[in-house]
């Protein structure tokens, strides 16, 4: 039985939801979150997308990580020295942004989520924003590139430097779809939680011509809830089980409006 409520031409009409392997395909084989290999990974299940987190060092290099900091060593306070010989847990050195975008390069189906952290210092998030945004036009990366973050200025800053009709999304979950669409973000990208809480955010992203994403969405939810949130109309579902859910997604025959 199809978990969607609108007629059958609709479906014929309408993509279907799009998967966004959070911090890459880190579950599979000799993968570890943010790496090089979770991007290659996604790539290799034909996710949609990888998701992957970015910080910049004290000394202005970008590095590819999820928390603040990679064995104590905080990033934004450190100096690429002493960041750039740390390791994940699979064994690769962490990623620079310029590795994982010259890997991306050789991976041109996969889309590109790049999550700007927020930083302690926003004259350093702002630079950070001009420097991703320079390198992804330098490997001719920004058709495939979206961003995400938490960091409201963070947002406004890369709504404002990226190339025009790049899509910007918002990660912090308090603004309302029209404030979104105000600041000239593409959408919402929000705890599913937040999507719940707003049953009506998902349409009215879609009157407005922006998109919705929600994460984290895992197979291992209760299956009762993964049923509801797959029943939203959202546009992508963020998951740390990308595999799982694009089978999940294929077998229900869920898809969106166009
Ligand atoms: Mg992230």
């Amino acid at each position: 039985m199809l978990l969607v409520t609108f007629g059958a031409s609709a479906q014929r009409r309408g993509a279907r939801t799009k998967v966004i392997a959070h911090r890459g395909y880190w579950q599979a084989e000799g993968s570890a979150q943010n790496s090089i290999r979770s991007l290659i990974k996604a790539d290799s299940i034909r996710c949609w997308g990888s998701e992957f987190d970015v910080w910049m060092s004290k000394d202005g290099t970008l590095y590819v990580n999820h928390d603040e900091d990679i064995n104590g060593v905080v990033i934004q306070k450190s100096k690429s020295r002493d960041i750039a010989k740390q390791k994940l847990s699979n064994g690769e050195f962490i990623p620079t942004l310029e590795q994982l975008l010259q890997t991306a390069v050789n991976l041109p189906k996969l889309q590109l989520v790049c999550e700007l952290k927020p930083h302690d210092n926003k004259k350093q998030e702002a630079k950070a924003v001009k420097k991703i945004i320079k390198m992804v036009e330098k490997y001719g990366l920004q058709d495939r590139m979206t961003y995400i973050t938490f960091s409201l200025p963070g947002m406004k800053e890369l709504i404002k430097r990226a190339p025009q009709g790049t899509e910007v999304y918002y990660l912090n979950g308090e603004l309302t779809p029209q404030e979104l669409k105000d600041m000239g973000a593409a959408g919402m990208d929000y705890h599913f939680d937040v999507f719940l809480s707003n049953k009506n955010w998902t349409s009215q992203c879609r009157q407005l011509g922006l998109k919705s994403n929600a994460w984290t969405v895992n197979v291992t939810l209760n299956s009762g809830l993964v049923d509801h949130i797959l029943d939203m109309d959202l546009d992508f579902i963020t998951t740390n089980t990308p595999e799982e859910m694009k089978h999940l997604i294929h077998e229900r025959g869920i898809t969106t409006y166009p």
